[in-house]
């Protein structure tokens, strides 16, 4: 994922898994190789800026890459029915909802609408981050991702047994805007051996982060 991040990045996207044999290919099923819980943000849309094509991978996207019941139930869904091996949480430079967690932190003014949930699930992050001694944006996106994956490792217990027994990776990553690519932050049960077939595998999905 990280060479068609490159590709991308480098206005080399190969556009590879979108066409007609692909698409029926996947008519009966899907194979995705990686669950990418991202911000909604519009500049971080996930199959362009990782060139994947249909099917590679299973998105779910929610402002501040914030967690909750359908985001969980999604998770879980592709982990231990569809037996994706790769978990990413990727966070953005820029990420409005991280800052207006900040702001909420900073100066008390939470929004008074269905915008509360985002600034109080990304605040506790922000929290940790200034424990932490952060101060600068990216630490505190850097943080949030981290968070984000820690959190679904530490709340969902059979995606902690499939981290334990090597069976699942996890990575939180952070899109820049500036340079199109994605950093890794953390990564854990990431293998060096693909455990499943594809061409985003053979790329070295697998090994992001190590
Ligand atoms: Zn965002």
């Amino acid at each position: 994922m990280l060479a068609g991040n490159e590709r991308f990045a480098a206005q080399q996207a190969s556009h590879a898994n979108t066409d007609l044999d692909r698409r029926a290919q996947l008519r009966d099923g899907q194979n995705p190789i990686a669950v990418v819980l991202a911000c909604s943000d519009s500049r971080v849309p996930v199959e362009l800026i990782f060139d994947a094509g249909l099917g590679d991978l299973f998105v779910v996207r929610t402002a501040g890459e914030i967690l909750g019941e359908s985001v969980m139930g999604s998770i879980s869904y592709a982990v231990n029915s569809l037996e994706v091996p790769l978990v990413i949480v990727l966070g953005h430079e820029s990420c409005g909802a991280v800052a207006a967690a900040r702001a909420a932190v900073d100066n008390g003014k939470i929004p008074d609408d269905h915008q509360r949930v985002l600034v109080e699930r990304v605040a506790p992050s922000i929290m940790v981050a200034k424990s932490e001694g952060k101060t600068e944006s990216y630490e505190f996106e850097r943080r949030h991702a981290a968070q984000m994956a820690e959190q679904l490792a530490g709340t969902m217990p059979r995606l902690g047994q499939k981290l334990k027994d090597g069976s699942v990776g996890l990575v939180a990553a952070r899109y820049l805007l500036s340079d199109s690519r994605v950093e890794t932050i953390m990564s854990a049960g990431v293998g060096d051996t693909p455990k499943r077939s594809g061409s985003l595998a053979t790329d070295g999905v697998l090994k992001l982060g190590v």
